[in-house]
C-alpha cells in the first residue's frame, strides 16, 4: 500500500499552541486537506476544543512516539502484507497518517474499488500499540474487500462498485464476518498486544464483555433474527446497563474463532486467512 503522511506536514504548518483558525487554514495547504475539512463539517467537530487540546504541553511531549509510530509503519504493512501472502504485489489503496483532531482514531474509507485507510496517528487514546492493532483490523477490511467471492453476488467487478452501492449491500451478516475477522487478525499479527487493545476498550469495559458474555450472546442471538439491525450494537448500553459500544466485534470475533478451530483444529491461522475470502453466505453460525 502507499504510504502517505499528512501528520507531520500539518504539524510543520500550524505550529505548537496553534489557533482553530491556523487549523482550518492548514486544510488548504496539501489536497487531502479538504477531505480532513469535510470530516470536520460532517461530525460537527469543535476546533477550539482541538486547539486547546494541542496546545497543552502533554500533546507536545506525546510528538516523539508519534513520529517513532510513523517511522515503522512501512514495517507493520509489510507484516501484514506478508501475513496475507501479498508483500510482492501489495495490498491495493492507500494509508493516509493523519492529525485526529482529536475525533478519530482510524478508518477504512471505500470508493469504486479503492480502499484509504485513515488513521488519527495522535488520537488521546491510541499509543503505538493501540495503532498497530487498528492498522491491522483495518488492512484486514481491505484484504476481505478485494477478494472475489466476497462481492460477487452483486454481479460486477469492485470497480464498478460506488461507495453508496457499497454501504447499501452492507448485510448484517457481512458486517459481523468482516468485524469479527479484521478483530481476530489483528490479535494473530500482533499477540504482544493486549487483548482489549484489539477491541479499543479500556480494561472495565473488556471485562464487562467476559462477564457478560451469555447475555452478549443472547442479545446479539435475537438482533440477527428479528431485525438484523447489528450496527445498533456500536452503542453504548445496547446490550444492558454498562454494555460498552461495539459489542457485535467482540462477539462476532468469539464465534467465528470457536467455528475456524472446529473446521480445522491445530491450523487456527492458515484458515484465518483463508476464510477472509470466503463470501458471508459460508459463515454458517450467522445463518
Ligand atoms: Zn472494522
Amino acid at each position: 500500500m502507499r504510504i502517505r503522511n499528512f501528520f507531520d506536514s500539518f504539524i510543520k504548518n500550524v505550529g505548537p499552541s496553534p489557533s482553530a483558525e491556523a487549523i482550518v487554514q492548514s486544510f488548504n495547504l496539501f489536497p487531502e486537506g479538504e477531505f480532513l475539512r469535510s470530516l470536520i463539517e460532517d461530525w460537527e467537530v469543535d476546533l477550539a476544543q482541538t486547539a486547546e487540546w494541542m496546545s497543552h504541553p502533554e500533546y507536545g511531549s506525546r510528538l516523539g512516539d508519534i513520529r517513532e509510530f510513523i517511522r515503522v509503519v512501512p514495517r507493520i504493512v509489510s507484516h501484514v502484507e506478508g501475513i496475507f501472502g501479498m508483500r510482492d504485489s501489495g495490498l491495493p489503496g492507500e494509508i493516509w497518517l493523519c492529525p485526529s483532531l482529536r475525533v478519530f482514531d482510524g478508518f477504512a474509507r471505500y470508493d469504486s474499488g479503492a480502499h484509504r485507510v485513515i488513521l488519527g496517528v495522535d488520537h488521546p487514546d491510541a499509543d503505538a500499540a493501540y495503532l498497530r492493532a487498528l492498522m491491522a483490523h483495518e488492512l484486514s477490511h481491505v484484504f476481505r474487500d478485494h477478494q472475489p467471492e466476497v462481492w460477487s453476488h452483486l454481479g460486477k467487478p469492485l470497480q464498478n462498485l460506488s461507495r453508496a452501492e457499497y454501504l447499501e449491500e452492507q448485510t448484517a451478516v457481512e458486517h459481523l464476518v468482516s468485524e469479527g475477522l479484521a478483530t481476530l487478525f489483528s490479535q494473530f499479527a500482533y499477540p504482544d498486544v493486549p487483548l482489549q487493545l484489539h477491541h479499543y476498550y479500556e480494561e472495565h469495559e473488556w471485562q464487562w464483555c467476559l462477564d457478560h458474555h451469555a447475555k452478549i450472546d443472547r442479545s446479539l442471538r435475537s438482533c440477527l433474527q428479528i431485525d438484523q439491525d447489528v450496527w445498533s450494537f456500536y452503542a453504548e448500553g445496547r446490550v444492558g446497563l454498562g454494555s460498552p459500544s461495539r459489542t457485535q466485534y467482540y462477539w462476532a470475533a468469539h464465534i467465528i474463532r470457536e467455528w475456524l478451530e472446529r473446521l480445522a483444529p491445530g491450523r487456527y491461522g492458515e484458515i484465518l486467512v483463508q476464510a477472509h475470502s470466503w463470501s458471508a453466505s459460508r459463515f454458517t453460525p450467522f445463518l
